[in-house]
């Protein structure tokens, strides 16, 4: 069995004195690659030297919503830049969040934009942030030319709006919370995403699934969502893995070795 952990933040502070005990947890459970998100210029360059130092570790370059305010005025050329390095993957993260607004709306729509614009003319996919801001993402996301490859990490919407993400080719990932019992929505999500646009992520340092819940994540996590919706579906955990690592290497255009 191989997993993959399609989105952790392996760059955050809470893993400067153990990333390597970490790495080597995360193989023992069998998670075999991990890919680092990164909200702005600093996380990225930090994520990809992560990356560069383990095989089997790819990072991703883009602007959060949260901090679309500090790049209002920015051309976004570190980016072009970092993303000529071959363990840069994708853009991202890029979106809305509706839910903190640390920055103003109509600022990170335009931050959004251009970041989309951006991994179209670099031909690379979109790793995208949505929380409470589902109708307003989908509005922006028409902006991607059809076949365009978008990934919906972390994804909190209901079975419909999961439906209308299939529809348009998307991809989705999830991750800890649906093993909290009482994310019914997500863990329906869980039970109809077809497997081949499906990915698992950790989000690490947060969303600990439980029983670790308020605890720091780590993606030796990933086992315990593989296993959760294994359940949710009345599958074996090895066809989730398999079809999951095959979704992720195939969004990302990455192949794991070993
Ligand atoms: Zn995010
Ligand atoms: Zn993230």
């Amino acid at each position: 069995m191989r997993l993959i952990d399609a989105h952790a933040h392996m760059d955050n502070k809470a893993f400067n004195r153990d990333l390597d005990r970490c790495i080597k947890r995360a193989k023992e459970q069998r998670v075999v690659g991990v890919i680092n998100g990164s909200s702005d210029g600093p996380t990225a360059e930090k994520a990809l030297r992560i990356a560069r130092k383990y095989p089997n570790m790819w990072s991703t370059a883009g602007v959060h919503p949260h901090k679309a305010k500090d790049h209002l005025e920015d051309p976004l050329k570190w980016i072009r830049t970092l993303a000529k390095d071959p363990k840069v993957v994708a853009i991202g993260e890029m979106g809305l969040d509706y839910h903190y607004d640390h920055s103003p709306r109509d600022v990170q729509r335009e931050v959004f934009e251009r970041l989309i614009h951006l991994a179209v003319e670099l031909q690379m996919p979109a790793v995208i942030h949505s929380r409470e801001a589902d109708a307003d993402t989908f509005v922006m996301l028409e902006k991607f030319p059809a076949g365009h490859k978008v990934l919906l990490h972390c994804f909190s919407g209901d079975e419909l709006l999961l439906e209308e993400a299939m529809d348009y080719g998307y991809y989705i990932s999830l991750g800890g919370v649906v093993t909290f019992q009482n994310a019914e929505k997500t863990r329906e999500v869980a039970r109809r995403v077809p497997l081949d646009r499906l990915l698992l992520e950790t989000d690490a340092p947060f969303l600990t699934p439980h029983p670790y819940r308020g605890q720091r994540n780590e993606p030796a996590n990933i086992p315990l969502i593989a296993e959760e919706i294994a359940v949710l579906r009345g599958e074996d955990v090895e066809t989730i893995a398999a079809e999951t690592t095959a979704a992720t290497e195939d969004f990302y255009g990455i192949k794991i070795d070993g």
